[in-house]
């Protein structure tokens, strides 16, 4: 069932014991979310504790209250009357899901979430769940503080490319005036974000010379197997490196976290990539989205080539001869 926002508070209100989750790879958007609710919801001298199932990213490692964030042992339950779901819908959670019973609160802003057993309150045009969550924290009068605001404002810059993608809006700019006025420094910020070790930026610049394009350039794709993948554990921040070639549309980045999963994260700048994600059993928004598969990553690889280039034939961006006649043109042969 859809709820709006004033449903939303007083569902938040007449809790006393509140879980809060969010998605298994965390971004900044889930993990200045969670906190941030946290935050206000405990000023409200509510029990609220925060379980994730995953690790932490590097980059968030410095948010206020970051050690708050529970990893749930095997059979681990809370006793909440309240289960928030942030920025994912309730299938992204890993074994979160079965630490209560407790009915879902699912707050959301992925045009892909269907909100299947659950009260939803969906934004999609919200920047961020952050930007959602700056909201209720209004509609329920609580005060917003510098360390609430500095994992507000995280999630929202982090959503939006610090407020370069087309999902930034006027009201995105307006909630992230507010918090730089309750003591947000935004280039401490993005410091934090971007900051990365040598050994970092020599698995980036190994990653970016996989890079292939495909469908005379509408499309390119960066390949990290399970080898790279394991030197830093992370790639955050590589996919921007491609989405900027002038003639892609598409951008995608394969990574094989292990044997036989790959993790799957698509930019564009006028293809519906939530709809390609979709297909193949994930989700996300028009212009960022993304989905696992249980693949290897040569199977990986073919599986989503083929699904954009039917995703730009079906919007005839490309002809099917082109599609069928696709050749792939590597940076290494430069
Ligand atoms: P990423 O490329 O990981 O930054 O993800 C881009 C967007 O797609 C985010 O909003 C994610 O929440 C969404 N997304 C990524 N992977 C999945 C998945 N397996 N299922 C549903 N949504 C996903
Ligand atoms: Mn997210
Ligand atoms: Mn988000």
């Amino acid at each position: 069932m859809f709820v709006n926002l004033k449903e939303t508070a007083e569902k938040l209100k007449s809790a006393e014991n509140i879980l809060v989750t969010s998605h298994i790879n965390p971004d900044g958007d889930a993990i200045g979310s969670t906190l941030a609710l946290m935050q206000i919801l405990r000023s409200m001298k509510k029990n609220v504790q925060v379980y994730i199932d995953d690790n932490v990213p590097k980059s968030f490692l410095n948010l206020p209250c970051v050690d708050e964030i529970k990893r749930p042992a095997e059979n681990e339950k809370f006793s909440a009357d309240l289960f928030v779901v942030l920025d994912t819908s309730a299938d992204r959670i890993g074994k979160v899901s079965e630490m209560t019973d407790a009915p879902i609160l699912n707050i959301d802003h992925h045009v892909t979430n269907k909100g299947v057993d659950c009260d939803l309150h969906l934004e999609v045009e919200a920047a961020a769940t952050c930007e959602i969550i700056f909201n209720i924290a209004h509609e329920l009068g609580a005060e917003i503080t510098e360390n609430a605001a500095i994992c507000l404002y995280t999630g929202m810059a982090t959503d939006t490319g610090f407020f370069n993608y087309s999902n930034t809006k006027p009201s995105t700019f307006r909630a992230a005036a507010e918090l730089v006025e309750r003591g947000v420094q935004p280039n401490l910020i993005i410091e934090q974000i971007d900051k990365r070790t040598f050994q970092e930026v020599k698995v980036m610049s190994a990653a970016l010379r996989t890079t292939k394009l495909y469908f005379g350039g509408k499309a390119a794709g960066m390949f990290v197997d399970e080898e790279l993948y394991k030197k830093t554990n992370t790639t955050e921040g590589f996919i921007d490196l491609i989405r900027v070639i002038d003639t892609v549309d598409v951008a995608f980045l394969l990574t094989s976290h292990e044997k036989n999963i790959c993790r799957v994260s698509m930019r564009s700048k006028n293809a519906n990539v939530a709809e390609i994600a979709k297909r193949l059993g994930g989700g996300g928004h028009i212009r960022a989205a993304g989905c696992t598969l249980q693949k290897t990553l040569e199977e990986a690889k073919q599986i989503l080539i083929q699904a954009i280039g039917e995703y730009l034939v079906e919007t005839n961006n490309i002809s099917r001869e082109e599609f069928e006649n696709c050749e792939e043109i590597s940076i290494s042969n430069f």
